[in-house]
């Protein structure tokens, strides 16, 4: 397995022989920005069922077990800064060595860090949508009305509820998803950081891809199929990956 620094020097080594990278993301990338992930101990899981509170069934039935349950936990997400690990993988996009990003996260921080390319298959939380009308709100707005004890947030025209722009358990995947498959099958080399591959369908992507690493501190469901797995914190992991891309004169 060898030392962190050797892992990273591999890691470095099959980014500069792949003709086209693409990285997937998962809340483990944004751990160090202070959002707290779904299975590390102290994670979402263990202070809300998200299989519940961030349910598509159960909004439809009953919104309000969102906008008390689910809805405190997403409302600091919006405050957080990109860590080093969302630096690094913009820098890279910009080198050309990472062609795209692939996030679960709703968070936005790799837009921040300056990724432009970046694919968001479980939505985002910039806006809500009307569930009757489609009239969309901005996160914002939809924080202000359920901070005012709307709960649930509806529409001023039709009463209709409003329900965040990200997908919940249950919910069809968005357009991203599609481009995503696309985007990994095109893959030589596909990176994941900080995921359980827990999640469906995403946990479909590595499946497509030509070749496997993960960085990622726990297990995950495909550490069998990976050429290489790095078991670091992602901030780490990419300051060393940056600094040995810069020792080798291959970044600047
Ligand atoms: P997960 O919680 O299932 O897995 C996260 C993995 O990251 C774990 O295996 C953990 O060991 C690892 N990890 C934690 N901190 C790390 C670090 N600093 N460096 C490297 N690895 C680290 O998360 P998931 O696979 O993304 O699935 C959870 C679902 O919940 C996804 O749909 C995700 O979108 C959503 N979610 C998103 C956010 C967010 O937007 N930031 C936060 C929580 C959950």
């Amino acid at each position: 397995m060898g030392s962190l620094q050797e892992q990273v020097a591999k890691l470095a080594e099959k980014l500069l022989a792949s003709q086209r990278t693409v990285v997937l993301t998962g809340a483990g990338v944004s751990t160090e920005s202070g959002i707290p992930d779904f299975r590390s101990p102290g994670g979402l899981w263990s202070k809300v069922d998200p299989l519940y509170a961030f349910s598509a069934e159960t909004f439809v039935k009953r919104p309000e077990v969102f906008y008390q349950l689910g809805l405190p936990h997403l409302a600091s997400i919006t405050s957080a800064k990109p860590n080093r690990a969302h630096e690094v993988l913009a820098a890279l996009e910009k080198t050309g060595l990472v062609s795209c990003v692939v996030t679960q996260n709703v968070d936005g921080l790799h837009q921040q860090a300056g990724s432009s390319r970046v694919l968001e298959v479980h939505g985002h939380l910039r806006t809500a949508t009307c569930m009757e009308c489609g009239s969309k709100i901005s996160w914002d707005f939809l924080l202000e009305k359920v901070f005012a004890g709307q709960i649930p947030p509806r529409c001023t025209d039709c009463r209709g509820i409003f329900k965040p722009d990200c997908v919940f358990f249950g919910d069809s995947m968005p357009q991203d998803f599609d481009e995503a498959i696309k985007e990994s099958s095109a893959s030589e080399l596909l990176v994941v950081v900080g995921s359980s591959l827990e999640v469906a369908p995403v946990n479909y992507l590595p499946t497509v891809a030509g070749e496997l690493v993960i960085i990622n501190l726990g297990p995950t469901m495909a550490d069998h199929k990976v050429s290489l797995k790095v078991g670091g914190k992602a901030g780490q992991v990419m300051d060393l990956l940056w600094e040995n891309l810069m020792r080798n004169g291959l970044v600047s």
